[in-house]
């Protein structure tokens, strides 16, 4: 009996223990919920911050456009954008996360309202306190009034502009965490902030009063919010006796029960063995105990039940210990998330595979120690190569998943594949030594290469080990037709050599065109190659190998060197200027680089300023401060630099301001749907505003109809280059052009 009651009471214990695991998890998950939700909400605030549609404006503004031509319909945007975030989201039916959206000027007057008619105090922004920060949450307000509120410095140019204001919707704030809350738990649940409690629930009593958790024997949890500067406040009723079925009480009662029982029995036993009421007496006690054993039975599977709970909700807290990002059940959620989001936007997702090479051996021969170095600075350098919004997760030993949820092109995914290869190029250090690690990366796109998470994450795998079979240390697409062809490259690769030295490689030459006078002022060079086995090869498939093979230094030479000599040929049918291609891997080797221009240009006896090197984005990504030095170098000479394809990759204005660039050229993808989408016309409007308010000259690539003309004349774009103007043409075919049109000039 003693030894039953002793169980009993550890076991209860043990319960008491378990259930205070239990809360502190739920408290924890609450928070971690409520920091989900502050980083969602932050994320959107900075997208209206960082807002095509916010630089549009600035950048009007900046030029000096009128409201009827630019600001007006920038401001349209601006405030379609902001009310946008006040909506619910009727898809998935959920409440809005915000109640208002406002951007306001720094220090000035409020820009764009979602509610302007509803008054707004210019002062409740905190502009001297964002001078220090670009980002806050806080709280404004006391009691009933109280309003949390996420605020987002806007820049334009490097100057702070004005600040995005977020009110936050309470409602949801509450229907997140009580959604989570049993029904009938005994609790109180509050959010502390600066200027006061934010009460979310409290549970009533029988006459209908909220309970007084702060007395009494209550279970009390006080845990930070995340990155904000909340905190939760939480009480709960501790596991009710009456809950328990072997409470304290119960086990004392029986115990009560039992010794008169047993001492009965004793003094029984000695008077009168045959007694027929002792034989009950005893039959009873027997019951009893049987019922003790059960209840402890029950006990015990109610402590299993509960630490299963706590096992489970232990496992389903979001985050891989080791590198602190997403596991996979989380990234998996998250990929669903962006696979919806981009179904209703009719937009591309981006599904990464990345597996580090030979990482089984570097575990075995370096340890476990290294081993976990070694994920723990990968998951860094991911995370540090891609957007704020973009995903990151751990899914295995070796694995990482990454989600692009909006993805603009093919060349994209393409661009933040090398870039993240490149990033691999850097040793990882290991105390004292250093290490290298290569990956091998496997991508699919939705919804080209499949409708649904599964089926991306299955292709993007394959993909994966497509490259770890080719050699691991690259990247390729789901069957795309780019990298498929292993033989093909090899073809091309081997062949390529030969063309180069047998002279076999030709530059063609494509008019640019003056806007505004319609003459010719300019040609691009492209290389062509025609080969006798493999047929045309376009550059496009032809220069990323040579930038693999080292090749491509030998190709910039002779494209540098042809088509300065030719250019300045044509000097005197008509002074026009030269566009040159140069691949970012050229920049690498910069002394041969630099030399080659200085000899180009003497040699060809070429004005410097009659030459003009376009560069693409990718060679702004990786920049070091001797890719800037280099550039200004080459702007020390006299010659003029292009940024080219503008706006298929990270465009970020903040690059463009850092380097020495005269031009820049819209990517021909833009063109190709102008007519139709407006968002493209948008898109274009805003570059040729942004170019405009940094001092760059526009050239639009890929004019193709008069359409087009029409449009970019009217919208005071400088340049074209197109069909519409001509195809790149062979030298003869070039100077025959120039000589007819100056011919058409002179009569
Ligand atoms: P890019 O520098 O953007 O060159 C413009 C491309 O657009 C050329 O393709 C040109 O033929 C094409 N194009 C011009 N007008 C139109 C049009 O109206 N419609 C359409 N659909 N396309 C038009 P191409 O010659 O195939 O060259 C592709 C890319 O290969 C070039 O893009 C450039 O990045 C690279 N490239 C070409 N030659 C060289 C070179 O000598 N060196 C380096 N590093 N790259 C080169
Ligand atoms: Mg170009
Ligand atoms: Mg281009």
């Amino acid at each position: 009996m003693l030894l039953m009651i002793t169980v009993t009471n550890a076991g209860q214990n043990r319960l008491k223990e378990s259930q205070l695991n239990e809360l502190n998890l739920k408290v924890k998950s609450y928070s971690e919920s409520l920091d989900y939700f502050f980083d969602a909400t932050s994320e959107d605030v900075k997208g209206v911050a960082k807002h095509k549609t916010t630089y549009t404006f600035f950048a009007n503004l900046a030029s000096g456009m009128s409201m009827e031509y630019g600001l007006g319909s920038s401001l349209l945007q601006l405030r379609r954008n902001l009310v946008r975030l006040t909506k619910p989201d009727t898809t998935l039916s959920t409440s809005a996360l915000f109640d208002r959206m406002l951007l306001v000027g720094f220090k000035s007057n409020v820009i764009a309202d979602s509610h302007p008619r509803l008054p707004f105090d210019i002062s409740r922004v905190p502009f001297d306190e964002m001078r220090a920060v670009d980002h806050k949450i806080d709280v404004f307000g006391k009691n009933d009034q109280m309003m949390i509120r996420v605020l987002e410095n806007v820049y334009f140019n490097g100057e702070l502009v004005g600040v995005v204001v977020g009110d936050i919707n309470l409602d949801v704030i509450i229907r997140l965490l009580t959604a989570q809350e049993y029904e009938n738990s005994n609790s109180k649940l509050d959010l502390a902030t600066q200027q006061g409690m934010l009460p979310i629930w409290n549970t009533f009593d029988a006459e209908g009063n909220p309970i007084d958790f702060k007395q009494g024997n209550t279970l009390y949890f006080d845990q930070k919010v995340g990155k904000t500067p909340f905190r939760l406040h939480a009480w709960f009723e501790p596991v009710s006796e009456s809950q328990i079925i072997t409470s304290t009480w119960f086990t004392v009662g029986l115990s009560f029960l039992a010794a008169p029982v047993i001492l009965g029995l004793y003094y029984s036993l000695r008077i009168n063995n045959t007694n027929l009421v002792l034989t009950t007496k005893i039959e009873e006690t027997h019951n009893q105990q049987a019922a003790l054993t059960r209840q402890n039975e029950r006990l015990k599977t109610e402590i299993d039940r509960r630490k299963m709970y706590e096992q489970e909700l232990a496992y389903q807290a979001t985050h891989d210990t080791l590198t602190r990002l997403s596991n996979r059940k989380s990234g998996d959620e998250k990929l669903r998330h962006a696979l919806l989001q981009a179904r209703r936007e009719e937009m591309n997702v981006l599904v990464m595979f990345i597996d580090l090479d030979n990482f089984k051996q570097i575990n075995d021969t370096l340890g476990h120690l290294a081993g976990d170095q070694i994920l723990m600075q990968t998951a860094k350098r991911l995370k540090d190569s891609v957007r704020k919004t973009d995903v990151v997760a751990r899914i295995g030993g070796d694995e990482f998943l990454l989600v692009i949820p909006n993805l603009n092109s093919e060349k994209q995914a393409q661009l933040l594949a090398s870039k993240l290869l490149a990033t691999f190029e850097d040793p990882f250090q290991l105390e004292a030594s250093e290490f290298f690690v290569s990956t091998s990366i496997g991508m699919s796109i939705y919804p080209q290469d499949g409708e649904n998470a599964e089926e991306l994450m299955a292709h993007a795998d394959t993909a994966m080990y497509r490259v770890k079979k080719e050699g691991r240390n690259g990247f390729s697409f789901y069957d795309s037709s780019m990298n498929t062809d292993v033989q093909r490259n090899l073809d091309i690769d081997a062949r390529l050599r030969q063309a180069i030295n047998q002279d076999e490689l030709e530059m063609y030459y494509q008019p640019i065109i003056d806007l505004s006078t319609e003459q010719i002022v300019g040609a691009e060079a492209l290389m062509r190659w025609d080969d006798e086995k493999l047929g045309f090869v376009s550059p496009e498939e032809f220069i990323p190998i040579a930038e693999k093979n080292g090749l491509i230094h030998k190709l910039g030479e002779i494209a540098l060197h042809t088509a300065c000599h030719q250019a300045q040929q044509w000097q005197s049918i008509q002074p026009l200027s030269i566009a040159v291609n140069f691949s970012a891997a050229q920049f690498r080797q910069k002394d041969t680089l630099m030399e080659n221009i200085l000899t180009a240009l003497s040699n060809s006896g070429l004005e410097p300023s009659l030459l003009d090197i376009e560069i693409t984005e990718s060679l702004l990504f990786n920049h070091t401060l001797e890719t800037v030095r280099l550039l200004e170098e080459i702007k020390q000479l006299g010659v003029y630099l292009s940024i080219d394809d503008f706006g298929t990759g990270y465009s970020a204005l903040s690059y463009l301001q850092k380097f020495p660039f005269s031009k820049l050229k819209i990517d021909r993808s833009f063109l190709q749907e102008i007519e139709t989408t407006p968002s493209s016309q948008e898109l274009v409007n805003a570059i040729i505003a942004m170019a405009k308010a940094l001092g760059l000259k526009v050239v639009a690539e890929g004019v193709e109809t008069q359409w087009d003309k029409d449009y970019l004349q009217r919208h005071s774009c400088e340049f074209a280059q197109g069909f519409y103007y001509s195809r790149p043409l062979t030298k003869e075919a070039f100077e025959a052009l120039l000589l007819d049109r100056a011919k058409n000039h002179t009569s």
